[in-house]
This record gives C-alpha cells, sequence and structure tokens, in this order.
C-alpha cells in the first residue's frame, strides 16, 4: 500500500511543475484488463511454444504469419478493453494545461479512448492497419474477425501498424518524443520495466529537475535520484 507521504510528495511536484509528460508502457493497461509481458500475470509467464517478443518479431511474422496471427488476435486485440484511472486522469492533466505529452510503448489505444490528444505512440497502434502491397488502410475489426492469415482485396497481407521487435521506430515520432521530454520539468515515468530499447532509451533526453516512476517493480534502468512509488498506477493516479 502506497503511503500518503508518497502521494502527498508527488501532489507537491505536480503542483510546483509548469510541463510534465508522462512516460509509459504495458503496466499502464494491467488495470483495464491487458496483460503486460513481464508480471506475475504477464505474457512471458503463459504458455505459449515462444516468447512474445519472438512471436511479435518481424522475422516470426514473415516465416510464421498465421501463428503470428493466432497470439496476436488471441492476446493482443483487447478491443473492449476501458480505459482505468491513470489514463483518465493523465487526460485530465493535459486538459488542465499540465501535461504536455503522454509517450507511450502501448499499442492498445487507451489513452485516445480516455481523452488524450498528444499521444505519441512508440509502436504505433492495433486500431491501425494497412496493405503490405498496394498500402490500403483496413479498421482493426478486419484483423478480429478474419480468420488466418488476414488479406486486402488486392491480395496482399494486411499488416498492423505496430513497430515489431527488430523493426525500426517512426523516426518523427522519436524526434517529438525527444523535444518534450527535453522540455518537460516533470518526468513521469509509470507501468513499464524499461527493458525495450530504443523506447527506454528516450528517458535519458531529460534535463529537468525531477523525476518520479510509479511501477509494481523498480525498473531495469537505473535512474538516480527518483521518487519511485511502488503501487498500482491507476490506484495511485486516482489519489492525486
Ligand atoms: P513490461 O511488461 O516489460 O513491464 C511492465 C511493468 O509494469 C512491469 O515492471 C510491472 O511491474 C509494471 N506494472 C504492471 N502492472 C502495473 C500497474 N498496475 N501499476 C504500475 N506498474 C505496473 O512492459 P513494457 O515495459 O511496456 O515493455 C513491453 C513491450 O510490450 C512494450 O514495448 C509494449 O509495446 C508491449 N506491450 C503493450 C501492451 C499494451 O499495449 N497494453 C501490452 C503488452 C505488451
Amino acid at each position: 500500500m502506497v503511503n500518503e507521504a508518497e502521494i502527498l510528495k508527488l501532489k507537491k511536484l505536480i503542483g510546483n511543475s509548469r510541463r510534465m509528460v508522462f512516460f509509459g508502457g504495458a503496466g499502464v493497461s494491467t488495470e483495464s484488463g491487458i496483460p503486460d509481458f513481464r508480471s506475475q500475470d504477464g505474457l512471458y509467464r503463459q504458455k505459449y511454444p515462444y516468447p512474445p517478443e519472438t512471436i511479435l518479431s518481424h522475422t516470426f511474422f514473415t516465416e510464421h504469419t498465421e501463428e503470428f496471427y493466432r497470439f496476436y488476435r488471441d492476446k493482443m486485440l483487447c478491443l473492449d478493453a476501458q480505459p482505468n484511472a491513470a489514463h483518465y486522469k493523465l487526460a485530465q492533466w493535459e486538459r488542465e494545461g499540465k501535461l504536455s505529452a503522454v509517450i507511450t510503448q502501448n499499442i492498445d489505444g487507451l489513452h485516445q479512448k480516455a481523452g488524450s490528444k498528444n499521444i505519441l505512440e512508440l509502436h504505433g497502434s492495433i486500431w491501425r492497419n494497412f496493405c503490405m502491397r498496394c498500402g490500403a488502410s483496413y479498421p482493426v475489426e478486419k484483423i478480429a474477425q478474419s480468420s488466418g492469415v488476414p488479406h486486402c482485396a488486392c491480395g496482399g497481407i494486411i499488416k498492423p501498424d505496430v513497430v515489431l521487435y527488430e523493426e525500426p521506430l517512426d523516426q518523427a515520432v522519436i524526434e517529438r518524443s525527444v523535444e518534450e521530454i527535453g522540455s518537460a520539468d516533470l518526468l513521469i515515468i509509470g507501468g513499464t520495466s524499461l527493458n525495450v530499447y530504443p523506447a527506454a532509451g528516450l528517458i535519458d533526453f531529460f534535463r529537468g529537475e525531477n523525476v518520479v516512476v510509479v511501477n509494481r517493480e523498480a525498473p531495469a534502468k537505473e535512474m538516480r535520484g527518483v521518487l519511485f512509488i511502488d503501487g498500482k498506477i491507476g490506484e495511485v493516479f486516482s489519489r492525486l
């Protein structure tokens, strides 16, 4: 249970901040019922013949497309999931002019559902899909409602607009993230193990005074002078 002193410290930092940025990952959505990778009940602990990061790689997508889609439909397409208190609080802070951007590794679209506007999706989104041959766009329902490998009318394979392992991140999204992080005075990091690069490296561009981490375990990356709050982010944010 997170104690009141930590909540007060965080409230004070937020109150004094003129420009904060949030950097998050899969742990932001676990309270919405979407499993992360590395928690107790995360996807790494589930019995799949391959680890999730192998299945979600470019090579695997190319060589075992049907199996990729079996896992993807089963575990990544959580279309009915709803935002939790963390998503809503971030959207509220943006409306109030306190938060300039949400930078997320998530692909679930829950920040949009909660009403955030300036969202930098480092790893893309399940909600956008395109034909690899002709570039036609498809809604996520096309993926969810088809079976096997989804095909375009032109015969090409449809691919989600998500960044698979081995694929580069969108340069424009990286540049905007660097800019946002570099001009923030408070960086709140939450629900991420900071294991996945290059995304995790972006926090090194922070030049401000205060970093807060709200996570259920200490992240993999060493950071000095950080206020670490060991708790569930939805619960913590709903107390702010
Ligand atoms: P991760 O699974 O490596 O780490 C999640 C972290 O969040 C863990 O440290 C865990 O202790 C913490 N956590 C879990 N629930 C929490 C909660 N309620 N409150 C606070 N902390 C909580 O996830 P990652 O660092 O984002 O890296 C995994 C990659 O997987 C990302 O690149 C992401 O694209 C992808 N992914 C996305 C989703 C999604 O879109 N919802 C889901 C699974 C994986």
